[in-house]
């Protein structure tokens, strides 16, 4: 039986370290050659280097729409074809209404909705009839934890993009959709914990997190991978503008 995404090729943006890395980690498990994309150099080399052959890597700044051009101009010279793309590429951002600066707000919707514009944008001359996008979302925009309006928002902006977009591509044969996780355990989740209840309680505070789940736990970036295949697999052929939750029913409750 071949495997989801045999022969495809695909680009998973901040591909270097958590939930971008367990998705091109599972996408490479499913038959794809996966090309990451990051802004940081020696830990874009690390994550090619754990995921294996089928993996490469390109230094590229979803904020600038030339990176991101001459990153998909390098996939098509290397490998003549894309298939799927996943912006995964994403920042926190941590401030109470009263203290959001105006550099905060820039930069958390320069990377969080800028970024999915210019990833999205130049993949589509690219992309086949069967082609597939997804967006990495959160729950954070639908019920922002206490301090996070900011990225919540910035989260939003995605479900109103897929839900703009597809009408946009009508007729193109290119589905998108919105992955969203709750809360994954992935080392960026862990110093965010470690600064806001200090290094000693990271483990509780994940632990603490997991309670609060309808799974009791929280998620491990390779379940975002798997449902990352789905969504760019045939499997989910049927399947665009839909936001999909997968957060253990955390948003659900
Ligand atoms: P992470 O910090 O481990 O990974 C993000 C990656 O994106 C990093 O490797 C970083 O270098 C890269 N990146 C940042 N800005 C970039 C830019 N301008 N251009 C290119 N690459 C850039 O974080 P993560 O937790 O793995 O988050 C990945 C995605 O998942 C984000 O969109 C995040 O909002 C989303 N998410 C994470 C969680 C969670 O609990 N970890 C929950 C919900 C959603």
């Amino acid at each position: 039986m071949s495997l989801p995404l045999e022969g495809k090729i695909a680009v998973v943006t901040g591909g270097a370290s958590g939930v971008g890395l367990g998705i091109a980690q599972e996408f490479v498990d499913s038959g794809a050659h996966v090309v990451i994309t990051d802004l940081r150099r020696e830990a874009l080399d690390a994550a090619v280097a754990t995921i294996g052959p089928n993996c490469s890597g390109i230094v590229a700044d979803v904020t600038r729409l030339a990176d991101m051009q001459a990153a998909y101009r390098q996939v098509q010279e290397r490998h003549g074809r894309l298939d799927a793309v996943v912006a995964n590429a994403g920042i926190g951002a941590h401030a109470p209404l009263g203290a959001i600066t105006e550099e905060e707000f820039d930069r958390t919707f320069d990377v969080n909705a800028k970024g999915v514009l210019f990833t999205v944008q130049p993949a589509l001359a690219l992309l086949p009839p069967g082609g597939t996008v997804v967006i990495i979302g959160s729950t954070a925009s639908i019920r922002p934890p206490r301090g996070m309006s900011l990225y919540g928002g910035s989260k939003a902006a995605v479900r109103a993009f897929v839900r703009g977009w597809i009408q946009d591509v009508k007729g193109s044969g290119i589905r998108m959709n919105v992955l969203s996780p709750g809360a994954v355990d992935t080392a960026s989740l862990r110093s965010a914990l470690a600064m806001a209840q200090g290094a000693d309680h990271v483990d509780a505070a994940v632990r603490t997190m997991g309670e609060g789940n309808p799974t009791g736990r929280i998620a491990d970036a390779r379940e975002m991978g798997r449902a990352a295949v789905f969504l760019s697999s045939d499997a989910s052929g049927f399947i665009t503008g839909v936001e999909l939750f997968a957060d253990g029913g955390m948003a659900q409750v």
